[in-house]
């Protein structure tokens, strides 16, 4: 990362989240490149032009011709819109005043990924969990943050840390649990063509990791 050249994010929970991923060794290796989005969006395209011009597509043709442009708009914009902090949502945990205690699971949080080795789509669902200790955060939250994670070229492994570390980073506890059910399309559309398999990661800290009663009340249920 280039010293000076950053521009603070106003986001204090980007920044929380940020620092915690790289202290853990769980952030996305990523490489500042001094791009702003609109570079991107631009080198992208022209590069992506590039690709359907070696496999033979005629860019001419009305249905093509805008596709690299979509590309381009649709990887900074959209499908990778989470390598960029300044999208990282805007997050309010309050304190935790009725002193709450028991676990707040969201279950079955739709979830689209791109594999990071194929650049193709992985679809499935998280579960996310957590203990209340002295901060709770809003459920739409947690939706969000699996959001964010996903909207980037992931390894399915990684964006379950991910999401694990950002939750115990903001909400100032280990006890916190994430666990994903996915399909892979480049299961599916290739290599072995297997259209049934599901991968399931979990990542379990603090008591529902120790503890064996908070592991399975978290566990069960799970599809
Ligand atoms: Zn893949």
């Amino acid at each position: 990362m280039a010293q000076g050249t950053e521009v603070a994010n106003p986001n204090p929970a980007a920044n929380i989240v940020r620092q915690a991923l790289i202290a853990r060794g769980l952030e996305t290796p990523v490489v500042e490149n001094g791009l702003d989005n609109t570079q991107k969006r631009q080198q992208i395209e022209q590069h992506f032009e590039q690709i359907m011009q070696v496999l033979g597509l005629d860019l001419s043709d009305d249905s093509l011709m805008d596709t690299p442009r979509r590309i381009g708009k649709m990887y900074v914009d959209e499908i990778f819109s989470g390598l960029d902090y300044a999208q990282f949502p805007k997050i309010t945990v309050i304190e935790n005043k009725m002193k709450l205690d028991e676990m707040v699971k969201v279950a079955d949080i739709c979830l689209t990924s791109t594999c990071e080795h194929h650049f193709v789509t992985i679809d499935g669902s998280a579960t996310v969990a957590y203990i209340p200790k002295t901060k709770i955060i809003g459920l739409s939250k947690i939706n969000r943050i699996v959001g964010f994670f996903a909207r980037r070229p992931q390894v399915q492994e990684r964006l379950t840390q991910q999401v694990l570390c950002a939750l115990q980073a903001l909400l100032e506890t280990d006890n916190v649990a994430v666990s994903i059910d996915a399909v892979h399309y480049c299961v599916k559309a290739r290599g072995v063509q297997d259209e049934s398999s599901h991968t399931r990661t979990t990542a379990l800290g603090g008591n529902f990791k120790s503890k064996p009663e908070t592991r399975q009340e978290f566990l069960q249920g799970l599809k």
